[in-house]
């Protein structure tokens, strides 16, 4: 009999706990295959650590490989699903190719992502705090501030550069203002002309308090803390719009800051809001058993999930699941049985679980901690959240690396070094003779412009026979058609002599050409006058993938 395949997408906890369990239980009688943006699965909860400089961002993650050793590990971007030839259609490596993966069982575990666009400026202007790139960037700009802070001679700009805004007092907002005041006075030593009374810190909080899903007395006690850790705790007023220098209040107040950090706004994934999924709340409800409704052999889990935890939910956020890891990880596990349950036909079981309670850092070796209904603060429930996640935190080897993080923090002052990463938005790319710069079908990831050399674009389509050639010397460009109309894939493109090409990113190409009628315009025509009414017909396998994502943003 030919072994059911079953495909997860999403390497966070949701995903990577269901994969652990069917490699566990399943021993060989299905196929998994984890396909995951990053090559790691990434501690969430350890973020604002990353950003507070006292865990290296390498040690808050672990390598998916080593954590699932016995099954495929794909590194790649999901940009498709097709529920009717079950086919989930990823883009891999640097040629972005696009392949396609068949499953019999297909779990969705891709998370949430943040949706800041009902504040105006916020996107454009608040840091975040989701993964492993938001909490160095955090860590940067802290100490970019400072830096500039400590030199400049104008006494305002060194008053926004040196106020800190964190928005959302949920335990993610809570711990990263707490983390980041942590950093800010630890390393105000080595900036002698910052006095440490120049500083604000503030947590915004649209609610009436602090850590909702916490008691009263211990979100008490948590503001408490925060204050004396020199954090201004501002409840029942939210953000309304933000700019490169400052954030205003609904209240009408307006705070001059050159750091916004918005732990608020958890909005749907782009994919699974553009697929043909029943959502609500902006999460893909399920049955209590996480099948995903109307599409058989689907299911979800995680944040992206709403899985209801009582026979009849009513419209009560309490009657489903909470996006917590806690949540996500005994998810997976029961996901897993649910799964070898069908394969093997016996009666699935729906999802039951309680909280076992709530932990969350204040800084300055303090926490609150609701455990089994006993209610802890101050260095002992701090003792206890550093316990807890070492327990938790998966593998031997991170744990240890976790546990000498933070022993090395006891004796060694913070490591204020501002390592930038940011790549450029255009390079110089050379290619040789008879080097296939694209090949048919590939997404396209830039625009590019030939500065030296000769290039030959050949675009066959199988299916309608026609064929189209273009040559493109000094000063042609190409890649625009992809990169603006609805033409998914490109043609081939291969080098006639030796080439130079400046390539652009494709998102800073796009904001730049809609930033510019006459560019936009310019590019219009261009498309037309080259490729007319035609290219749909040129795109070759477009037409096969109704779900498929555009590229460009
Ligand atoms: C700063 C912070 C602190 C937190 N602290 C706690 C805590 O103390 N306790 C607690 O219980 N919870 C905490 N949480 C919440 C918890 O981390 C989430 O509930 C949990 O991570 C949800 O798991 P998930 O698998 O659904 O999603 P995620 O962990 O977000 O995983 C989603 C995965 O999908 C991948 N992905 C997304 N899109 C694609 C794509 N197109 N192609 C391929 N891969 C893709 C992502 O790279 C990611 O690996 C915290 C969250 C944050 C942000």
């Amino acid at each position: 009999m030919d072994k059911k395949k079953v495909l997860v997408i999403g390497g966070g906890f949701g995903g990577v706990f269901a994969a652990k369990a069917l490699e566990r239980r399943a021993r060989g009688k299905v196929e998994v295959e984890l396909v995951n943006a990053n090559n790691y699965f990434v501690f969430q909860p350890l973020l604002p650590e990353v950003a507070a400089a006292t865990m290296h961002s390498s040690d808050a993650v672990v390598p998916l490989r080593q954590l699932l050793r016995r099954l495929q590990v794909r590194q790649a971007e999901v940009r498709g699903i097709d529920f009717d030839t079950k086919t989930v259609i990823v883009v891999q490596g640097s040629r972005l190719t696009p392949i396609e993966l068949k499953y019999d069982e297909l779990i969705i575990a891709l998370g949430t992502r943040v949706d800041l666009k009902r504040f105006p400026g916020l996107p454009e202007h608040a840091l975040t705090m989701k993964n492993l790139a938001d909490a160095h960037r955090l860590r940067t700009h802290v100490i970019g501030c400072l830096e500039t802070a400590d030199v400049t001679s104008e006494p305002e700009l060194k008053q926004q550069l040196l106020t800190f805004v964190v928005v959302g007092a949920g335990f993610s907002g809570v711990e990263t203002v707490a983390e980041m005041r942590e950093l800010i006075r630890h390393a105000l030593k080595y900036y002698p002309n910052i006095h440490p009374n120049d500083v604000r810190v503030y947590l915004i909080e649209y609610a009436d308090r602090i850590l909702p899903t916490f008691p009263a007395d211990l979100a008490e006690y948590a503001t408490r803390r925060l204050q004396i850790h020199g954090i201004d705790v501002l409840t029942g007023v939210g953000t309304k719009s933000a700019t490169a220098s400052g954030v205003e209040l609904t209240d009408g107040r307006i705070i001059p800051t050159s750091t916004i950090v918005a732990t608020i706004g958890n909005g749907p994934h782009a994919l699974v809001e553009a697929l043909d999924l029943d959502l609500h709340w902006g999460r893909i409800k399920t049955d209590r058993f996480m099948r995903v409704h109307r599409h058989d052999g689907v299911w979800a889990l995680g944040d992206a999930a709403l899985i209801p935890l009582v026979e009849q939910p009513a419209e009560d956020p309490s009657h489903y699941a909470p996006q917590t890891a806690q949540f996500a990880v005994r998810e997976g596990r029961q996901l897993a049985q649910n799964i070898l349950r069908k394969i093997e036909k016996r009666e699935l079981k729906p999802f039951a679980y309680t909280s076992k309670g709530s932990l969350a850092s204040l800084g300055m070796s303090k926490a609150v901690a609701e455990v089994y209904g006993v209610k802890l603060s101050g260095t002992l429930a701090w003792l206890l959240w550093r316990g807890f996640y070492l327990s938790f935190f998966p593998g031997f080897a991170g744990k240890l690396r976790v546990l000498v993080n933070w022993l090395l923090n006891v004796v060694t002052p913070p490591n204020i070094v501002q390592v930038q990463s940011t790549s450029p938005a255009t390079r110089y790319i050379h290619y040789r003779k008879g080097d296939r710069v694209l090949e048919p079908g590939m997404l396209i990831d830039g625009f590019y412009t030939v500065v030296k050399g000769s290039l030959k674009l050949t675009i066959d389509n199988p299916e309608t026979g026609e064929h189209f050639e273009k040559l493109f010397g000094p000063g042609d460009h190409f890649g625009e058609r992809v990169l603006l109309r609805s033409a998914l894939r490109t043609g081939l493109v291969i080098a006639l002599e030796d080439t130079t090409v400046l390539w652009i990113s494709q998102k800073d190409f796009t904001r730049f050409v809609r930033a510019f009628p006459f560019l936009e315009n310019y590019f219009k025509e261009y498309i037309d006058q080259t490729f007319g009414g035609t290219e749909e017909s040129f795109a070759p396998g477009s037409a096969n993938h109704k779900h498929e994502l555009e590229t460009s943003p």
